[in-house]
């Protein structure tokens, strides 16, 4: 059984993520997104909001796109992707490829996670040219000054997203 170990953080995900991870789902038998815990980004959300968007990102998706979303897990995980990943059967880390930029970044990782575990490897997919434009931070930029993002993240994220700003705006006394 192969699996494809996907991680991030996720903060939140976005039809990006749930593009590559549906993709891969169809290469591999299982799929699991693995949310870093001990990420060193600052984080909007915390980490039971991030695995609760995920988990409603995918059901949403599937039906959606009318997918089978039965070979996709959600989990997190703590230390090393390099260690962690070797819980499963024959795993290999996924990542999405957005462009260039992405690239050196990606190099790098995928070169020390297999320098700490040479049975990793990292396979890498092109972002759909629908979502290669996006990415967390960005959303999360466009969300804060109530610009149109509803196409871009699942429903549910947008409500949590659209929650958080205005709620923050409303103790800030800016609403
Ligand atoms: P990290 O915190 O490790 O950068 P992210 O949560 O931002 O992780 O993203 C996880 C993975 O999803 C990365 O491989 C990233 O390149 C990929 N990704 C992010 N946005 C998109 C997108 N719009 N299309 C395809 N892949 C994406």
């Amino acid at each position: 059984m192969t699996t494809a170990i996907y991680p991030g953080s996720y903060d939140p995900v976005t039809y990006g993520h749930l593009n590559i991870a549906f993709r891969a789902a169809s290469l591999f038998d299982k799929v699991v997104f693995a949310l870093a815990i001990n990420s060193s980004k600052k984080c909007l959300f915390t980490l039971e909001e991030r695995l609760d968007m995920i988990r409603q990102g995918i059901a949403h998706y599937a039906k959606e796109k009318n997918l089978n979303d039965s070979n996709i897990e959600v989990t997190q995980f703590d230390g090393l992707l390099a260690n962690f990943v070797m819980k499963y059967e024959k795993p290999a880390i996924i990542r999405g490829l957005r462009a260039v930029t992405d690239f050196e970044y990606e190099y790098q990782m995928a070169l020390m996670n297999r320098y700490q575990n040479y049975q990793v490897d990292t396979l890498f997919l092109i972002a759909s040219l629908r979502y290669s434009f996006l990415s967390s931070s960005i959303i999360k930029e466009i969300a804060r000054h109530n610009g149109d993002y509803k196409k871009l993240v699942p429903p549910y994220v947008y409500g949590r997203l659209w929650e958080k700003f205005n709620n923050q705006s409303r103790e800030n006394g800016k609403v």
